[in-house]
């Protein structure tokens, strides 16, 4: 029996296989196929060390001149560590190769291949050291190493398996343990013995396109001859990545809309009519738009799967409202799911108000055919929660609006018929998954909102199986937000001007947010809460190795003290004005660490204006809207990502006054933290700053793939670059499965998709 695709990957790699996968992950021969090279070095190109340049990536032939193991104690992890030192020469000049290792079989390993009079190829990137050049752990390979010869007969044989080499060279991922040249070797096994490689890609879709077979895509990609070829592999394969997404999502879109739901019609003289006379504005054309849009999906007999995306502060909370009381009008429940208990109450809080005595339904003094809205939170008490979950189930309540307690298996809703999710980014899909089983035997409709714009291509890939609306424009009358970066590494006293215009700003009657990175107070740890595993980009970058060097404001700072100043904490902060610059204001603190009761009194007591200032972590970023509320302070705004600054500074000028943010941060403002600063000042595109946003973070955490270490499946394709190919694949997906949905007649395909959605990937694109 040869080797196939599926095949265990021991059967080729033998004993690295065990390497391959403890490294990557890699199970199949399949797996190891798909590890393509992240590098390719023309052989050519092999530097002569004739004229190096700091951080260039090099290939160099040389002779190891010098070898020497030194053993060091370890700090960090406690014991010893290992360096090699080794001098190698090329004719020209010579150069510094060192190499780390922690365990000592590994470095004394290397140290017995790595010989004086030995010749190989070291590639890697160019650093410098004591003045002279040098490459830190370069992948290496020890030409003519077993036979032990040096000298002339050695180099002599270099030389020839050198000359030998393919043209161009591939530079693989690889890890300490595990050569770049090792997996070379393991993929051309492969490549060698595999029988056939299966074509995704059926014909007529890859004719059009004008790509390449399966087969040779992988060969070239793997073994190039010729800078064309590697780039033709890279084109089909790319393709395919998209292809097979796609297919993944149009099928499930195929099988949603295949899916039966209660037609949610409502009546004339319902909730939903009555709430829109009462409304106290008028809706945007966007809000009325997509309004309807939404109330036709109700009325069908198949469940909704809309993504609304609006900036903060469009108004989708409304046309959610309208969504649910269609429901309601139609004898079933809505429940609203929020990322965030602030946020739930927030949200609970203000569809009361809106709704007025609509919410009031068989109370004293309610509508007479009104509803309830009902609150279920995980830090309700258990009184109140028994008899929130007693009217849910009974039907009573008609909205309920809850965080993730909501999905807990206790909660049984009457005839549940529609489930909004607010924020969709800080959902996972699979909350998403359970609230929809709750649904018994029909599948609810699902309205999903976010705040962060997703550019379309991301929504394609991620949201694939959503229909997607826009609100555009902002309510009319809504005061431009103004943003300042305050670079206080040049200005230190400029802090004084911002308290002082936060004083302005209060003696004229409004309030203030400040934000700061962490809780503060000994904990440098958000809660989780507030840093969602979803969002990379919230959780504080704390650790002093990673974050910017920052300077004390005064430096009556410890001279010589490396230690980074730690960014700044709600508590300190708050201590700080209450004792000195604010002490004349009423200032209190919010963040995940109190108690649930804590921080809907604070809520409270800032949105009624009982408090000036609020000093608050990234708990207000969604949601929170008080109007009067005109300036915000984000301490060391460095910190943050773009879209989640752009979400922060979306609290203020929420009413008919200006807003303003002022970002300070110690971070040099040419920095490229400096720079990212100046991109969210100059502008309030949300969208363009989404797009920034994504291109500064790895692929994987686009797709939300990489916060539990998983790998995204997509090598090639990236969904920000590569829009062309994604529309491209859509089309050739939508047209395969029309015509055969289980993909009966593309068997490689049906396989590929299948192994897709076994593989980690579908946990994020799973959403049925
Ligand atoms: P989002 O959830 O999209 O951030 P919200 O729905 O919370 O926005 O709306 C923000 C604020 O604007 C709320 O106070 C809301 O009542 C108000 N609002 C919504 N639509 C309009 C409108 N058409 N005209 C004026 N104000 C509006
Ligand atoms: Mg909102």
């Amino acid at each position: 029996m040869g080797l196939e695709w599926d095949s265990r990957l021991s059967l080729v790699a033998g004993s690295a296989a065990a390497s391959l996968e403890k490294a990557f992950g890699y199970r199949t021969v399949g797996d190891l196929l798909t590890h393509y090279p992240r590098r390719y070095v023309d052989k050519g190109s092999v530097s002569d060390l004739g004229s190096l340049r700091l951080d260039e990536q090099i290939t160099v032939v040389a002779r190891v001149q010098r070898s020497e193991q030194r053993a060091y104690p370890d700090r960090r992890r406690g014991g010893m560590a290992y360096r090699l030192e080794v001098t190698v020469a090329t004719e020209q000049d010579t150069l510094v190769l060192t190499f780390f290792d922690k365990r000592k079989h590994l470095a004394d390993w290397r140290a017995r291949t790595i010989t004086e009079g030995s010749t190989g190829l070291f590639s890697g990137k160019v650093g410098r050291f004591r003045d002279r050049w040098q490459l830190t752990n370069p992948q290496t390979k020890l030409f003519a190493a077993q036979s032990g010869e040096a000298g002339e007969a050695g180099a002599d044989r270099a030389l020839a398996e050198f000359e030998e080499m393919p043209n161009l060279l591939t530079i693989y991922p690889a890890t300490a343990a595990l050569q770049s040249w090792q997996i070379g070797d393991t993929v051309t096994l492969a490549l060698e013995m595999l029988e056939r490689v299966p074509d995704t890609l059926p014909e007529p879709v890859r004719v059009a396109h004008g790509l390449v077979t399966a087969e040779q895509a992988l060969r070239w990609v793997h073994r190039p001859d010729s800078w064309a070829q590697k780039g033709a592999a890279e084109k089909r394969l790319r393709f395919e990545e998209a292809f097979v997404t796609q297919t993944i999502l149009v099928q499930r879109r195929a099988r949603l809309q295949g899916l039966q739901a209660t037609p949610r019609p409502g009546r004339a003289d319902g909730l939903l009519d009555r709430f829109a006379q009462r409304l106290p504005f008028t809706l945007t054309a966007g809000q009325v738009d997509v309004g309807q849009e939404i109330l036709g999906d109700l009325a069908a007999p198949h469940p909704m799967h809309r993504l609304l995306q609006g900036e903060v502060g469009s108004g989708k909370t409304v046309v959610a409202l309208q969504a649910m009381l269609r429901v309601v009008d139609s004898g079933g429940q809505a429940a609203l799911l929020a990322p965030t208990e602030v946020l739930a109450q927030q949200h609970h809080r203000s569809l009361t108000a809106l709704l007025g005595d609509l919410a009031a339904g068989g109370m004293l003094g309610g509508d007479a055919e009104g509803t309830q809205v009902g609150l279920l939170t995980g830090s309700m008490g258990a009184a109140a929660r028994r008899s929130t979950l007693l009217d849910v189930a009974s039907g009573a309540v008609g909205l309920v609006v809850g965080t993730h307690a909501l999905l807990e298996d206790l909660v049984q809703f009457a005839d549940l018929g529609l489930v909004v999710v607010d924020e969709q980014h800080r959902f996972g899909v699979e909350q998403r998954a359970a609230l929809s089983a709750k649904a018994r035997n029909r599948t609810p409709h699902v309205l999903v909102m976010t705040a962060t714009p997703i550019p379309r291509t991301v929504a394609m890939t991620v949201f694939g199986d959503l229909e997607t609306s826009t609100l555009v424009e902002l309510p009319r009358g809504r005061a431009p937000i103004q943003t300042t970066v305050v670079g206080l590494l040049d200005h230190p006293d400029w802090v004084q001007r911002v308290w002082a215009r936060i004083r302005e700003e209060v003696g004229a009657g409004r309030q203030c947010y400040v934000v700061c990175p962490r809780i503060g107070d000994g904990a440098t740890q958000v809660s989780a809460e507030e840093s969602p595993a979803q969002d990379p980009d919230v959780s504080p970058k704390v650790s002093p190795r990673a974050g910017p060097k920052v300077r004390s404001g005064d430096s009556a700072d410890s001279p010589g003290s490396d230690e980074p100043v730690p960014p700044a904490g709600v508590e300190e902060t708050a201590a700080m004005l209450e004792a000195g610059p604010l002490s004349d204001l009423k200032v209190a603190r919010l963040h995940g660490r109190l108690s649930a009761e804590d921080k809907e009194s604070t809520m409270r007591a800032f949105s009624v204006g009982e408090v000036d200032v609020l000093v608050a972590t990234t708990v207000i970023e969604v949601g929170v809207d008080v109007a009067n509320a005109t300036t915000m302070v984000i301490l060391d705004a460095d910190r943050f990502g773009v879209s989640q600054l752009h979400q922060l500074r979306g609290r203020v000028g929420r009413g008919e006054h200006g807003g303003l943010c002022l970002l300070l941060t110690r971070a040099d403002v040419e920095s490229p933290a400096g720079e990212r600063l100046a991109a969210v000042a100059g502008t309030t595109d949300g969208f363009a700053l989404s797009r920034l946003d994504l291109e500064q973070r790895r692929e994987g955490d686009v797709l939300g793939a990489t916060q539990s270490g998983r790998r995204s499946g997509l090598r090639l394709l990236s969904v920000i670059r590569h829009e062309d190919v994604i529309v491209a694949a859509r089309a050739a997906a939508s047209e395969v499965v029309a015509v055969d949905q289980e993909l009966g007649d593309h068997p490689d395909l049906a396989r590929a998709v299948a192994r897709l959605h076994e593989s980690e990937q579908a946990d994020y694109l799973e959403k049925a």
